[in-house]
């Protein structure tokens, strides 16, 4: 009898449609803080600093030197669907900032307090502004206006606040503080690689000092040296292709060299991608070459012809879709191929060969 009820279709309440949607690009801490320095990195930034409570759990504070945001456009911010960034739907094929959906924000401030601070290089004060559910807050009872003047820096300070206070399955499956510690540090290390001018730091917010910090330096081989370490840049093989649809260039360690996790920096016109394919294309190369349970680094900065790439495949856009892929990881392998052979002495690479 029940079933034959009637149920009629209703329109999701508003709030509750883009909370759900916000879960889909912000998975964690670490979703925050990947779309606030992409939007950092958009904005011309050359420091960025974070500072976490809890892994960021309880609070994320993240500080860039870029361009600021206008007060007029405070209004618009955290709107869902509203950017500065394109304006048709032709635009995606031309865009090269990592913001195009305006999503990001706004998916923030449904699912956390969201604070922000910003000044204009030629403005004399910085504007503070809260937001709630892709909003700015009215006014209190006090009068307390929103957005409000206060002092600053040029730039722009996020405070991320309390994420998934209002989605409490996902906040309960993240427990692990540490965990998400962790995963930032990492999303940092990758992209002070790809990024070596701008410099990037991390610290629990209570403390003065850093877990993580990287100068502002002049290449990415000396970023990687600066991230991870000068001796793995002895060991790294320059790789790279140049065709008329597509581009990289890269460094990855010899078979004489490995480590004990693997990493891959893959990058695709200046974004960190899971490009699964071309991983398992690599590591089934190496994984020929090494003694079981050790690893390549892999750093591949890769630009394609953007008409050949749809990057709006995923909300947080960690997938891409690209036209003949096959054939652009067959020409990585080459390159690596040829790389490894051409300087390998490794008893176990000649087995193979
Ligand atoms: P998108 O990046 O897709 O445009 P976001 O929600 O990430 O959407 O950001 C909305 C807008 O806010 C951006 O288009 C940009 O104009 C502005 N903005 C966001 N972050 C910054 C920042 N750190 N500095 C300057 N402007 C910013
Ligand atoms: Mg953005």
């Amino acid at each position: 009898e029940e079933l034959l009820a009637h149920r009629p279709i209703r329109r999701l309440d508003k709030d509750v449609a883009n909370r759900i949607a916000a879960g889909e690009v912000i998975l964690r801490p670490a979703s925050v803080v990947k779309e606030l320095l992409e939007n950092s990195i958009d904005a011309q930034a050359t420091r960025i600093e974070v500072s976490l409570l809890d892994g960021g759990l309880k609070t994320i504070k993240f500080k860039d030197d870029g361009e600021g945001i206008h007060p007029d456009d405070l209004n618009l911010l955290c709107e869902r669907f509203a950017t500065s960034k394109m304006t048709k739907y032709e635009d995606l094929l031309s865009i090269s900032t990592f913001g195009f959906r305006g999503e990001a924000l706004a998916s923030i401030s449904f699912v956390s307090h969201l604070t922000v601070t910003t000044m204009k290089e030629t403005s004399d004060f910085a504007y503070q502004a809260y937001f709630e559910n892709g909003q700015l807050v009215p006014s209190d009872r006090l009068g307390t206006p929103n957005p409000k003047k206060c002092s600053g820096v040029k730039g722009t300070t996020f405070i991320v606040e309390d994420l998934f206070y209002n989605c409490p399955l996902r906040r309960r499956s993240l427990n692990n503080s540490k965990e998400e510690y962790r995963f930032i540090i990492d999303l940092l290390m990758k992209y002070s690689v790809r990024y070596p001018s701008v410099s990037f730091s991390c610290k629990r917010l209570e403390s003065t000092k850093y877990d993580f910090f990287t100068p502002c330096v002049e290449s990415e081989l000396a970023s990687i040296g600066s991230v991870y370490g000068k001796e793995l840049t002895e060991e790294l093989l320059e790789v790279g292709a140049f065709t008329t649809t597509f581009s990289f260039r890269g460094y990855v360690t010899n078979a004489n060299y490995s480590l004990r996790r693997p990493q891959y920096l893959l990058f695709v016109n200046g974004r960190l991608i899971e490009w699964q394919s071309l991983k398992r294309a690599i590591s089934s190369l190496y994984s020929s070459l090494l003694p079981k349970s050790s690893y390549p680094f892999v750093y591949i900065n890769m630009a394609i012809d953007s008409h050949r790439l749809d990057v709006n495949v995923h909300p947080a856009k960690r997938q891409i879709y690209v036209l003949d892929e096959d054939n652009i990881v067959e020409n990585v392998l080459h390159s690596i191929e040829a790389k490894l052979s051409r300087t390998s002495s490794s008893r176990n690479f000649h087995t193979v060969t």
